[in-house]
Order: structure tokens, then C-alpha cells, then sequence
């Protein structure tokens, strides 16, 4: 094993410069989602990028079929099981505030800069020279394989995953595999997502807008109609909320404008909620007795500023994964209702229908409607299964690091794929970069997951 080791050492050392180089080529490509075209479901960027990684793909030799735009598929060997990796090629917007040009992977202080040198970039590119090499061994003879190799390219990650849930309706599951997109050691579990809705039908004439997305804690929320200011900055001051809510008038009409602060709807507790303060200010503040007061009550005695479910009796927890965690994440009032949108990761050991059930039965008493919108159960292995323990065991050697499997409450491509686990590129410890402004790999990194990644594939493509 140690010669083997050593062996994708020295190829990937050789690479290095093509590693760095490609890196950067894919970043220059601005491949957010956009509109659709023929033959790209998600826009020309996106596309862009696909066609350059196939393109790429048949340079190191692989063979390569695309899928409608959709995905991109590289493949090596024609045993029946296979080693497959999953990258994703989309990325978010830029956002403001860069000190580099986010689409021209500036190297400086010995890290490539750009939207998606992180995420995912640069793991991608990492693990597809590392299936190369591997590749290249097999080829040269110096290495055998009990598994084919294939690689996948996604497009559509950040929003939906609609690329995978394509590629999988014509492609078969792979045998075992991981995906570069989240963290070391290893992710052995993911919580189950789940979206839903709540409404309830409210008549008068006040505006409710907060959050916007629901997968991040809301960090603003605005309300306006006919009430009385001073009231309202009495009830302010009283709760001691000066800080997170400011009132004046505009048009003729009250508003308040509650501040929270923004975080990742999985880490709920890192955040403020601004829609939480708004309610609580609308407590005491909004007087007529109508379904929408009703819906105030509602909130604040089943939501309110708690984050574990508490007051919706869904506060589960198990030992492999933690507690649920809630995050209240848009609200609005459209004409005739008022809809929350609530985002909940649930632990691994919890399936859908008892959140559903007790939720069901809070809500009945204050005529609110429950809509669901998506649930993706969690994904769990144990850490004796054949892919955590082999990909904890390259990481260890590669690291020195004595770090445990995590279970995460964001998802990754695994949740779409079967015997699938994400694996890197994060370290403990990592500056957190991905969707931020700045956003880079080392490049120390960027070759260090290639070796991992490279070892990991051949590990995993011999038989336990
Ligand atoms: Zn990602």
C-alpha cells in the first residue's frame, strides 16, 4: 500500500501546474444558473463549464457522455461495481465586497481566488486528476483495479439538485463513492430536510415581508400599517429591542423594521431572527381581534425565538445526529393570507411523519394550514461500513488527525446518489469561505485533497 501511496505522490507532483491550471480555467467560467436554453436546462454559464470538464475529461483519456446538458459523465474500466466521484460545477452568485475580481483566479499568497475555488471547484478538479492518476497507474499496469472508475459533473447543486435526480433516472447507482463537497474527516450522516409552509387566510390592510431564502435565518423583516408609532416604540423599549427594530412613518402609514442577524438555516443558532422579533413586537402592538392576531399567537407560543421545535412538540434528538433544529425562514402576506415558510433538519433517527403528525395537531386549534414542500430524508452510515472506514483511514494518514465522522444538517450531492458520502475539502479548523465574499483554495490544499482523493479512489476500488 505504501508503494502505491507513493507512486500517486509522485504523479500528482508531476500535475501539479495542469491542476492549478485547469482550477483556474473552470473559474473563469461565471456558471450560475440562468435561463434555460436548448440543450442547457440551467442557462450558458453553467454549460460553459460542462463543456470545458468534457472536453477535459477526453484530454486525460476518459470516456465521456453528457447528459442533456444535465450532467456529465467520465468513465475508466467495464467491471460491473465502480468507484464513482460527484462534483458540482454550479456556483452561487458573487455577491459584493471582493478584494480580487471573483472570475479570474488570482493566485496570491500561495491561494487561487474565486466564486467556486472552494465550492466545488477546485475539490473537483482535485479528485478528477486524482481518478486520472489512478487511472494512469492501472493503465501503466503498476496498479490493479476490482472497480470501474467514473466521475460525475453536476450543474445544478446550489439550487435543487435537479441535475443528479436527471442523471439518476438513466444512470445506475454506483457501487461506492463520495463527493468533495463538504468536509473532513468524513460526513457520515446528513439530517433530513425538510420545507414547509404554513398559512393561514387573513384579511386587512398592513404589509409583512421578511427573509429570503429559506434556508438562512432572516436577518430582515418589515411590517407597515395603521398604527400608532408611539405605541409601537413604547413596546420596543419595553422588550428592550431598540437595537434589532427601528419605526418611522412612510406615506402616511406606520412601519417597523426589524434587524436580525444572517446565518445558515442548518446553524439556526448562530443567527437572529428577524421575523421572531417582528412577531414578538406585533404581540403587544397589534390589537384588532382577527385571524391574523390569531396567527400572532400562533407564532409566538409555538415558534417564537426557539430553534429546536419546543413549542411545535418536535424537538427530537438522537445520539448519531443531535437535536432538530428549526429555522422560521421567509414570511408574507399576500392578498388574502399569511404564509411562513419554515426550513427544519431532523435528526437521522426521526422519519418525517412524526414531525408531520405533531405539527398537524398544534396547528388545528388555530385554523392554519400546513403545505409541504420538500423532504429529503437523512442519510446515515455506520462508522464501520466498508466507504466511512476507508476514507477515515486515508484522511488519517494523510493528516495525522484523529478526527471523527460528522453528521452535518446542510446536504450534498449524497443525499441524490446511493453509497454516496461527502468527503472534504474542508479541514477543522478552515476559515469558512464557500458562498462568501473572497472565497479561495490553497493550493497546498487544492494538490493535498488530490493526493487524498487520488489514494481514496484506489482504496475504494478494491474490494474490502
Ligand atoms: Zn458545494
Amino acid at each position: 500500500m505504501e508503494d502505491v501511496k507513493m507512486l500517486i505522490e509522485r504523479e500528482i507532483d508531476a500535475l501539479k501546474e495542469d491542476i492549478i491550471a485547469s482550477t483556474i480555467r473552470l473559474i473563469k467560467v461565471r456558471s450560475v444558473e440562468d435561463e434555460p436554453q436548448e440543450g442547457m436546462p440551467f442557462g450558458k454559464g453553467v454549460n460553459d463549464a460542462l463543456v470545458f470538464c468534457e472536453e477535459l475529461c477526453r484530454k486525460l483519456g476518459f470516456e465521456t457522455k453528457n447528459f442533456d446538458g444535465y450532467a456529465l459523465e467520465a468513465r475508466f474500466g467495464n467491471q460491473n461495481e465502480d468507484v464513482c466521484v460527484i462534483g458540482h460545477l454550479d456556483i452561487v452568485p458573487e455577491g459584493e465586497g471582493w478584494s480580487v475580481p471573483p472570475y479570474e483566479g488570482v493566485i496570491k499568497d500561495g491561494k487561487i481566488y474565486g466564486r467556486g475555488a472552494i465550492d466545488d471547484k477546485g475539490p473537483s478538479i482535485a479528485a478528477l486528476y486524482g481518478m486520472y492518476v489512478v487511472k494512469k497507474l492501472a493503465e501503466e499496469g503498476k496498479i490493479s483495479l476490482d472497480r470501474s472508475l467514473r466521475f460525475v459533473f453536476g450543474t445544478n447543486e446550489e439550487s435543487g439538485s435537479k441535475c443528479l435526480q436527471y442523471y439518476f433516472k438513466k444512470a445506475k447507482y454506483p457501487t461506492v463513492g463520495f463527493t468533495p463537497d463538504a468536509d473532513f474527516p468524513v460526513i457520515q450522516g446528513e439530517k433530513g430536510f425538510l420545507v414547509f409552509e404554513l398559512s393561514k387566510n387573513v384579511y386587512g390592510n398592513f404589509y409583512l415581508e421578511g427573509g429570503e431564502r429559506l434556508n438562512m435565518v432572516p436577518d430582515s423583516c418589515i411590517f407597515s400599517g395603521d398604527f400608532d408609532l408611539q405605541k409601537a416604540k413604547e413596546i420596543i423599549s419595553k422588550k428592550n429591542l431598540e437595537a434589532k427594530a427601528e419605526v418611522y412613518e412612510q406615506d402616511g402609514r406606520g412601519v417597523i423594521k426589524t434587524k436580525g442577524v444572517s446565518a445558515h438555516g442548518s446553524l439556526p443558532f448562530k443567527g437572529e431572527n428577524a421575523i421572531s422579533y417582528m412577531f414578538d413586537i406585533l404581540q403587544d402592538l397589534y390589537e384588532r381581534e382577527d385571524e391574523f392576531k390569531r396567527f400572532i399567537e400562533f407564532y409566538n407560543k409555538h415558534i417564537g425565538y426557539d430553534i429546536f421545535g419546543k413549542g411545535l412538540n418536535i424537538a427530537f434528538e438522537d445520539q448519531k445526529s443531535g437535536k432538530l433544529v428549526l429555522n422560521a425562514g421567509m414570511v408574507k402576506k399576500f392578498d388574502d393570507k399569511v404564509v411562513l415558510t419554515v426550513n427544519i433538519r431532523y435528526p437521522v433517527e426521526t422519519v418525517y411523519e412524526e414531525i408531520e403528525k405533531e405539527i398537524l395537531n398544534v396547528i388545528k386549534d388555530y385554523d392554519v394550514d400546513y403545505k409541504l414542500i420538500t423532504d429529503m430524508p437523512p442519510l446515515y452510515f455506520e462508522e464501520d461500513h466498508f466507504l466511512i472506514k476507508t476514507l477515515l483511514d486515508v484522511y488519517k494518514e494523510f493528516t495525522g488527525d484523529d478526527g471523527r465522522p460528522l453528521v452535518i444538517g446542510g446536504g450534498t450531492y449524497a443525499r441524490w446518489a446511493k453509497n454516496v458520502v461527502a468527503f472534504g475539502p474542508n479541514m477543522p479548523g478552515d476559515e469558512e469561505v464557500a458562498h462568501q465574499k473572497d472565497e479561495y483554495i490553497a493550493v497546498d490544499r487544492l494538490l493535498m485533497c488530490a493526493k487524498i482523493y487520488a489514494n481514496a479512489i484506489y482504496r475504494l476500488a478494491k474490494k474490502d
